[in-house]
């Protein structure tokens, strides 16, 4: 098979995804209608005009429009529920979503309604297309500690449906320092922990990340090449970066995916992986990011491979099942 077949036919696990990031203009405005919210926005055309953002606050204003809608605990159900068709679509088998309480508990809406809806999802994607996920909960970085320590009371009784914790929203003047005993109490309650850093940030960031927070992941981290110790050290903890790419060129945060380094990356053992951030926003689910990077940087059928392998190795699944898959990668041709 040639390298786009192989892309579509590789299991994948997705580990950088905002589940408020999927949300399509149509069921917005679905749902929109239904609770009688009013959005700036006539028509599910207008909607997706607003979707054609050039900068970060034109999108930042249509993303907290869109999370406005989102009222009862069957909205949250449906938005998860249209990522996992998606999810079913590009054979990514395993997501491990992020969701940001702050942004509806901040309109009054319960944690457990946000919660329960996606859990729902959860269980009913297993059942009808086989996909397991896990839900990590971020906090809203532009936010106060107390805000977030707040919230991580708040998640507390819902331990066991959260496998870990995130930090992400603005990242330059919100250094993971902030947040640091946030995190010491969220490990000391057995969460795992992940952090957006180095995608807009400074390679401090990263290093903050890695020692402070004491992160299983860095969220992003492709600024982590402008500091050869921290790239070493990175490689050396077999550290994954999941990386976006159709995300970093919407933002700007690459001008060309001629430019990405996630191939670089690959190639010095750095161990990335390919996700889709906020999907509905910036061009592409799971394949169109696989498909973007391959098209403009020509990896070979082993790269690929491994970028699928990698995935797998960062998530939070029990050995058994990521040596199932990674065998089952390896048999593929
Ligand atoms: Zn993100």
């Amino acid at each position: 098979m040639n390298q786009i077949e192989l892309i579509r036919a590789l299991p994948k696990a997705e580990l950088h995804v905002h589940i408020e990031g999927t949300f399509e203009p149509e069921l917005m405005f679905e749902i929109a209608q239904r609770n009688h919210i009013q959005i700036p926005y006539q028509s599910v055309e207008e909607i997706k005009q607003a979707y054609n953002f050039h900068n970060l606050q034109s999108f930042l204003d249509i993303y907290y429009a869109g999370a406005n809608v989102l009222l009862h605990e069957q909205d949250f159900y449906d938005l998860a529920w249209a990522y996992f068709e998606k999810c079913a679509a590009d054979h990514v088998v395993h997501t491990e979503m992020f969701f940001d309480p702050q942004t509806h508990t901040e309109r009054g809406v319960e944690f457990a309604t946000v919660l329960n809806g996606l859990k729902r999802a959860c269980v009913d994607a297993k059942i009808k297309f086989g996909i397991s996920s896990q839900l990590i909960m971020c906090f809203l970085r532009h936010l106060s500690e107390e805000d977030a320590l707040k919230t991580l009371e708040q998640a507390l009784p819902f331990k066991d449906d959260i496998i870990a914790v995130g930090l992400d929203s603005s990242e330059v003047g919100h250094p993971p320092s902030k947040f640091e005993r946030v995190f010491a109490k969220a490990r000391e309650a057995g969460f795992l922990i992940v952090a957006h850093a180095g995608e807009e940030g400074p390679p401090e960031y990263i290093w903050e990340a890695l020692d402070l927070l004491q992160v299983n992941r860095i969220d992003h981290g492709v600024r982590s090449e402008e500091d050869p110790a921290l790239l070493q050290r990175l490689i050396d903890e077999k550290m994954p970066l999941t990386v976006c790419p159709l995300s970093n060129l919407k933002l700007c945060v690459v001008d060309d995916m001629a430019e990405h380094n996630i191939h670089r990356l690959l190639k010095q053992g750095v161990h990335v992986t390919i996700n889709s951030d906020d999907p509905s926003y910036f061009g592409g689910y799971m394949n169109d990011n696989f498909i973007a990077v391959h098209e403009a940087l020509d990896l070979s059928h082993e790269e690929l491979k491994q970028l699928a392998i990698n995935s797998f190795e960062a998530s939070f699944i029990d050995a058994s099942e990521k040596q199932k898959w990674i065998k089952t990668i390896h048999q593929l041709s």
